[in-house]
């Protein structure tokens, strides 16, 4: 019973793109795409914003996990109408607890401990500057301030060192991020003692601070702490789990990733494979096209990624998908790829002087609007190419074009509605 009442709010609204999310979609996507869409309704909730919308009454909603089964679902925030038909009572203070309520909290005794320690192995460190590690007090900036556990000046930056113990919820581990960049400190969330568990029965607490790294884990332990004080470095032990079960590995600060936005990471996420590709075909790629025996490689790997038996790295070269690729990939990056025209106007137009290339006329339409926009289009010459590329059968969504189309750029392809 209790399962079926979680699932009351049947379907939200996002704001962004008006695209409807069903519960039963929220089932579907996911762990990455689960915490885009928490991180946005945590997000836009701090900034006093609504992201996702009941379909109903239209109130704001967000989606946590069901503690018991870790499912996610679709709940209206605080103060939402009684009288929706969907609705699904008042959250209580477990789900949204306020910075402020938080601030007051008692911290447990091993956090105090913990916090103490990284301040003492951050003294011992020389790259640490003198005199810089503060413990609790606070950081202000404008109309508000944040006390984070420690900080410092590390190697020239200053940093921020929060301690998570499976207690600090979304609403707040976004708002320190969001104040810590704006500040320009990076901040560095940090457990202890982190066993690694199978991604599904994750702690939510500790998935959160793992999204913020970039997929990583920060933790300390006692051998880490042992190494900190025999080297004088303060090290903390990297974890990451990118599909193939948990690694991890002891980094000094200064080993890691910084990046101008967002947290420290000691090692990347693979890419997926379409954005890989992309990557290497842009890198084969010169003004007098894609070379010859690259370009069979590439699309010998390509091929194989249809699941289209018939479909080989031939077919696709006979169907001239090479120059079709470099022209999506002209209006994608905003600039001729492959060709030696000099602008996006000469592409289109050249690439539709070929009467074997009319059939992809309706998916180039589909990249111009998306990328260029509709102006684009109505350019004299460009339309008139359009318009006479268009007159000729033409490859749909179902058709092998269809499936290189959507399979390498599924973000101009997606559909909208739903989500999934
Ligand atoms: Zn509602």
């Amino acid at each position: 019973m209790k399962g079926r009442l979680q699932r009351t709010l049947k379907r939200a609204v996002r704001l962004q793109d008006m695209a409807v999310i069903t519960s039963d979609d929220l089932l579907k996507i996911d762990a990455d795409g689960y915490q885009d869409i928490r991180r946005a309704a945590t997000r836009a909730r701090n900034g006093g914003n609504a992201a996702f919308v009941c379909e109903h009454c239209g109130f704001p909603v967000y989606a946590p996990r069901e503690p018991n089964t870790k499912l996610p679902f679709w709940r209206h925030h605080k103060g939402a109408p009684q009288k929706c038909p969907w609705w699904t009572g008042e959250p209580g203070s477990t789900d949204e607890v306020s910075a402020s309520q938080f601030q007051g909290a008692q911290e447990s005794p091993l956090h105090l401990r913990v916090k103490h320690l990284v301040a003492e192995l951050l003294n011992a460190d020389p790259r640490t500057e003198p005199g810089s590690v503060v413990v609790d007090e606070y950081v202000v900036l404008g109309e508000s301030r944040r006390r984070p556990d420690v900080r410092a000046t590390y190697d020239g930056k200053p940093i921020a060192v929060e301690i998570q113990l499976a207690t600090t919820q979304i609403p707040i581990i976004v708002a320190r991020e969001d104040f810590y960049q704006r500040e320009g400190r990076h901040l560095i969330w940090l457990t202890w003692n982190f066993v690694p568990v199978e991604r599904k029965h994750l702690l939510t607490a500790f998935e959160d601070i793992y999204y913020s790294h970039n997929k990583n884990l920060f933790s300390l332990d006692d051998k880490v702490v042992a190494a900190s004080r025999a080297k004088g470095q303060f090290l903390v032990r990297a974890f990451w789990e990118h599909g193939s079960g948990w690694n991890s590995k002891i980094s000094a600060l200064p080993e890691l990733e910084w990046p101008s936005s967002g947290l420290p990471f000691a090692v990347a996420p693979p890419l997926p494979w379409h954005t890989e590709f992309r990557k290497r075909w842009l890198e084969a790629t010169t003004h007098t096209g894609t070379p010859w025996p690259i370009r069979r490689d590439l699309l010998l790997e390509l091929a194989e990624r249809l699941n289209d038996e018939d479909v080989d790295a031939t077919h696709l070269e006979e169907m001239d998908v090479g120059a079709l690729l470099n022209a999506i990939l002209s209006f994608v990056s905003g600039k001729p790829v492959g060709s030696a025209q000099r602008n996006l106007v000469e592409v289109i137009n050249t690439f539709l002087s070929s009467d074997r290339r009319h059939r992809f006329a309706r998916v180039m339409r589909k990249v111009v609007s998306v990328t260029a926009g509709e102006k684009f289009l109505e350019k004299d010459s460009v339309a008139k190419k359009f318009s006479d590329a268009m007159s000729g059968i033409q490859d749909g969504p179902e058709s092998v074009t269809g499936d290189v189309a959507l399979l390498l750029f599924p973000d101009l392809f997606q559909k909208r509605e739903p989500v999934g």
